[in-house]
C-alpha cells in the first residue's frame, strides 16, 4: 500500500518523498487513515518500526483546520520520557511542518538545561513535546497553558512508566480537556499500558504490529 492510498495532502507526500521514505511502514499504514479520522489509538510496534511519523504525518494534517493558537495555550501535547526523544520528536515535526498551510511551530522542553529559555520560547506554539516533569514546572509558573489540547500523544509510554513518571503523566493529563484525540504508543503492551490505556484511551483502535512483520 503506497502512502498516496492514506490521506496526506500532495504537500506531504512530496516531503516524504524527498525524505526518501518511499513505502509506508506497517504501523504507519494503520495509524495514519485512524488519526486523520480523529479515532484514538493505541499502537505497539517494536523500536525503530516507523511511529514517529506515523503520528507526527496525520496530527500536522489534523492541525491545519486549526487557525490560530491563543497565547501560551498549546494544541498539541506529546509526552516523551527523555531528553533526547523530545529533541527527536520536535526535528520530524520540523521536517514536515514547512509543506503544511500555514506555519505551524513545535517546541521541545525538557529538564536538564535551565528553564528560562523554554519559558520564553512558549509563545505561540502549536506543538509541545515534553518531559513530565519539566512540563510541570512551566504549568507551575504559567509558562504554558493547556485547555486548549486538542490531541495528547503518549511516545514511548512503556519507558515512561518504567522511569517513574506515571504520578507525573497522570497529573498532566488531568489537566487536559476531556474532549480530545489520545494516541499512545509503546514497543511493549505490558499490565501498566493496559492500565493507561484504560484511564486514557477512549474507545481505540488497538494496532499491534508482530515483530516478523
Ligand atoms: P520508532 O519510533 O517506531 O522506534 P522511528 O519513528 O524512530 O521508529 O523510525 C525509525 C527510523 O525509520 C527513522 O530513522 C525514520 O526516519 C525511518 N522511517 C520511518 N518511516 C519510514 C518510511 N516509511 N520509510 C523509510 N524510512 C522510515
Ligand atoms: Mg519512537
Amino acid at each position: 500500500m503506497p502512502f498516496t492510498s492514506l490521506g496526506l495532502s500532495p504537500a506531504l507526500l512530496k516531503a516524504l518523498a524527498d525524505q526518501n521514505y518511499t513505502l509506508p511502514t506497517p504501523i504507519q499504514q494503520a495509524v495514519i487513515p485512524a488519526i486523520l479520522n480523529k479515532k484514538d489509538i493505541l499502537g505497539i510496534a517494536k523500536t525503530g518500526s516507523g511511529k514517529t511519523a506515523g503520528y507526527v504525518l496525520p496530527v500536522l494534517m489534523n492541525l491545519q483546520h486549526t487557525i490560530e493558537t491563543k497565547n501560551r495555550h498549546v494544541n498539541v501535547l506529546v509526552l516523551v520520557p527523555t531528553r533526547e526523544l523530545a529533541v527527536q520528536v520536535k526535528d520530524v515535526f520540523q521536517v514536515f511542518s514547512p509543506f503544511l498551510t500555514h506555519p505551524i511551530k513545535t517546541l521541545a522542553v525538557f529538564g536538564g538545561v535551565s528553564i528560562n529559555p523554554q519559558m520564553m520560547a512558549l509563545q505561540g506554539v502549536h506543538i509541545l513535546v515534553a518531559t513530565p516533569g519539566r512540563l510541570l514546572e512551566l504549568l507551575d509558573s504559567k509558562a504554558v497553558h493547556l485547555t486548549d489540547i486538542d490531541t495528547l500523544v503518549l511516545d514511548e509510554a512503556d519507558k515512561m512508566l518504567n522511569l517513574g513518571f506515571k504520578e507525573e503523566m497522570t497529573r498532566i493529563i488531568d489537566l487536559l480537556p476531556k474532549k480530545r484525540q489520545n494516541l499512545l504508543f509503546s514497543a511493549t503492551l505490558t499490565d501498566d499500558i493496559k492500565q493507561i490505556n484504560q484511564i486514557v484511551l477512549n474507545d481505540p483502535l488497538v494496532i499491534k504490529i508482530d515483530a516478523e512483520q
